[in-house]
């Protein structure tokens, strides 16, 4: 029998790479964001050989750059996209069943305000269809409050021109923590995803049928070809560059994020608001932070300078400083993150216009490629594409990713287990919260492989091993950022993690001096372009 190898442990990175050029897949998707994660699993799970390649990091593009909200959105009801916002309403609950532990039901608070883009009538109106559309169960569904009960609900608000407000359903997630549990998950079906495998140029047969890749690996530059029947292109805002095509197919939108103490914006709850322009903007509490955006700008010189800039940051500082009682500033700001929509054009001048559905088309070499959506929309994304796969194939198997759950154990198992490996209750919080029951592995390394009298440092460093032996994670940067986001949420203790991280990595040989000066030069390459804007 064949043997099968663990493909998430980097130490084993030649092994996997013998093992997929060795191997005729049934498909290989290019992009290992959430939209080609959802497909490597829709595909592996209907019996199809799938292998993912992915030239940086997992979800290290748009993926991890969202809002992070799993929501229905409701101002694509301004524009009657009533599809859209049925199809990604009603998908909210299918994703909070199969991963409670990163998709979470959150209650929006949304401020009518004098002069506000909404005002009472179009606020009820509009949620009124938004929870029809969506099917919110009835206890769920959108509440008015009076002035002085917005009040209560949220001191932070502006008096002056505040008239009242809606609360409403939504969901929150961890973009990028959802698009590795999904990869993951694909690997359990038998799919062969690996990250920092960079698809440079197609390989066709005599009748110009794409019938393979051609790939570098990111670290030696070693050349790899790839075979497969079919190809996905599923590469976000770099399809145009993987089509190589002449008629662009997206435009990109940037839209940015910025992240501040809690202790400046001490909100009770997500918020809803207008900025200063005729848009709305997100206020959400996450941790000892809160995250503020984003914009919706047309993104036009090369993809790979996304940089935040002042002008954005201003525009978000103004909007909250219009909206709330606080006055802040730019020192007040301690992250940030910028990403790119793959948007399909449509013609449309405003991107803020240009619908967020997502398209598929098929090219005469045979690429499939899919552009466009949202990420609460990624796995009906995948469904559809995985059935054109199955069709030709002549198979008939129907997803079943609806029902294929991101995790074995639930939150209380999870609970009672951590006792047993001496968790305190707040770890176990912090852990569950981020890994899911992921976190038991990493507690059974703090338990059984961690020599350390210090238990916060123990507890970082099973972590680390945690995720370069099941998570793929090749660096520090892959680490704080796609793995658990310190580099946004927790940026003050960052310093304080590497400490630990270094000295137990020197002192165990796991990465040279030399290794560990390029990583953390990279690291902190990546904080300065998130902390200083220009
Ligand atoms: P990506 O995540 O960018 O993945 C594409 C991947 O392809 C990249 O990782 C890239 O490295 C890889 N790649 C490219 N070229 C190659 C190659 N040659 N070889 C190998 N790999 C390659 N949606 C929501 O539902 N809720 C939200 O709250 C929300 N907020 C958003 C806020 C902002 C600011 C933005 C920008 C988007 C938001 N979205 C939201 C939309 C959502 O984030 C995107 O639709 C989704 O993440 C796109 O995923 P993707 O996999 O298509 O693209």
């Amino acid at each position: 029998m064949e043997r099968k190898i663990n493909f998430f442990d980097i130490s084993l990175r030649n092994e996997y790479l013998k093992k997929i050029s060795n191997t005729t897949f049934d498909v290989i998707v290019v992009g290992g964001g959430v939209t080609g994660a959802g497909i490597c699993l829709d595909s592996s799970s209907r019996g199809l050989n799938t292998c993912l390649i992915e030239m940086n990091d997992f979800a290290s593009g748009t993926s991890s750059k969202s809002t992070k909200l799993i929501h229905g959105g409701l101002r694509y009801l301004e524009q009657f996209k009533l599809k859209l916002v049925h199809e990604t309403g009603t998908e909210r609950a299918v994703l909070h069943k199969i991963a409670p532990h990163i998709i979470k039901s959150e209650k929006m608070l949304l401020p009518i305000i004098r002069g506000g883009k909404l005002n009472r009538f179009t606020t009820k109106a509009a949620l009124f269809i938004y929870d029809l559309l969506a099917n919110v169960k009835r206890v769920d569904r959108f509440k008015i409050l009076s002035k002085a009960e917005t009040q209560y609900q949220e001191p932070l608000l502006k008096k002056n021109k505040l008239l009242s407000s809606a609360i409403y359903s939504e969901y929150r997630t961890d973009d990028s923590r959802l698009t590795i549990d999904l990869i993951k998950k694909s690997f359990s079906y038998g799919a062969s995803p690996i990250n920092y495998v960079k698809a440079i140029k197609f390989i066709y047969d005599n009748e110009h049928k794409v019938i393979g890749v051609t790939c570098k690996d990111q670290f030696t530059n070693n050349s790899i070809d790839i075979y497969s029947k079919y190809i996905v292109n599923a590469s976000g805002s770099w399809t145009d560059e993987v089509l190589e095509s002449k008629n662009k197919k997206l435009v990109l939108s940037k839209g940015i994020h910025i992240v501040l103490p809690k202790e400046k914006l001490n909100i009770k709850q997500s918020i809803y608001f207008d900025a200063l322009d005729s848009r709305m903007i997100f206020a959400i509490p996450r941790g000892k932070t809160v995250y503020v955006g984003t914009t919706d700008n047309k993104y036009e010189p090369g993809i790979n300078n996304i940089r935040v800039s002042k002008r954005e940051v201003k525009y978000l500082i103004d909007s909250i400083n219009n909206c709330f009682t606080k006055f802040l500033d730019f020192k007040d700001v301690i992250s940030s993150w910028s990403g790119l929509r793959p948007l399909v054009n449509d013609g449309k001048k405003n991107t803020r216009e240009i619908s967020r559905k997502d398209e598929i088309f098929i090219s005469k070499d045979g690429l499939i490629s899919i552009a466009g959506g949202k990420l609460t929309g990624y796995r009906k994304m995948a469904e559809r594409v995985v059935n054109i796969l199955v069709r030709k194939y002549k198979k008939k198997i129907k997803s079943k990713t609806k029902n294929i759950l991101l995790f074995d154990h639930d939150f209380e198992f999870c609970k009672t287990k951590s006792y047993e490996y001496g968790i305190s209750n707040s770890t176990f919080n912090k852990y569950y919260n981020i890994y899911g029951d992921n976190c038991l592995e990493i507690f059974k390394i703090f338990k059984k492989e961690v020599n350390s009298t210090n238990s916060e440092d123990k507890i970082i460093i099973a972590e680390f091993i945690f995720s370069r032996r099941n998570e793929m994670c090749q660096s520090l940067l892959d680490f704080f950022s796609q793995r658990n986001s310190v580099v946004y949420f927790d940026i003050e203790r960052i310093n304080d993690y590497l400490k630990i991280l270094e000295k137990y990595v020197i002192e165990k040989n796991i990465m040279s001096a030399k290794n560990w000066d390029k990583e953390l030069n990279d690291l902190n390459n990546y904080v300065k372009e998130i902390t200083i804007f220009i």
